[in-house]
């Protein structure tokens, strides 16, 4: 906790200091960030940082796993992401909406223990059905493959299946229609500080820094 106290003692002196007409215009104006973006709860994945944002930019909602339940699936707990989404949608009226897994990630590994190891955790187990989708993709496409590999394809193929519940959505679909939304898959690579983006017509994912020194 003192860590947090000296931190804000620093971003006062410093951040806030150096960027106080930014923070005043985002005061008086409101916010206008360009992006919606989704990722996981994991303390090591900040967007704000590996994309060198600023505040007023990005429009973000972390959960663990950075899963999207289908569109009204019946469970409330997909409610807190779609209000994200339409307010993003059609309030913030963002262009982009980013889906982001990252390597190493806790959710992608616990879909593959024994639930019962969540026993106690009841919201856990709930939460990790919405990975169900994302094991069957694995599975059916990537048999014979080591835990290592498996993990890292299950978070990779994970933000697809969750770009396709994004879809479903009638608020991302009449955006899209319109041609104001443009929907994207990317993947952080933690420890390499990597960012990888999903090319649909290549079928595979691309480094989005390519030809830097
Ligand atoms: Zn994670």
């Amino acid at each position: 906790m003192e860590k947090l106290i000296s931190g804000i003692h620093q971003f006062r002196k410093q951040y806030w200091s150096d960027n106080r007409d930014l923070f005043q215009k985002l005061a008086r104006q409101g916010q206008s960030p360009s992006e919606l973006f989704i990722t996981c709860c994991d303390s090591r994945v900040d967007p704000t940082v590996f994309t060198q944002r600023q505040p007023g930019d990005l429009f973000v909602y972390r959960n663990i796993g950075n899963f999207v339940p289908p569109y009204r699936d019946g469970r409330l707990d997909g409610t807190g992401v779609g209000a994200a989404i339409e307010y993003a949608v059609d309030h913030l009226r963002v262009r982009d909406i980013i889906v982001c897994g990252h390597s190493d990630c806790g959710a992608m590994n616990a879909l593959y223990r024994d639930r019962k190891a969540f026993a106690e955790s009841p919201h856990i187990t709930e939460w990790l059905k919405y990975g169900d989708g994302t094991l069957a993709v694995v599975a059916d496409n990537y048999p014979g493959k080591s835990k290592e590999e498996r993990l890292a394809i299950t978070s990779e193929e994970n933000v697809l299946v969750q770009m396709e519940n994004l879809r479903t959505y009638p608020v991302v679909q009449r955006a899209a229609r319109e041609g104001r939304l443009f929907v994207h898959a990317w993947f952080f690579e933690i420890g390499e500080g990597n960012v990888y983006g999903y090319s649909p017509e290549k079928g595979q994912y691309e480094l989005l820094h390519l030809g830097e020194e």
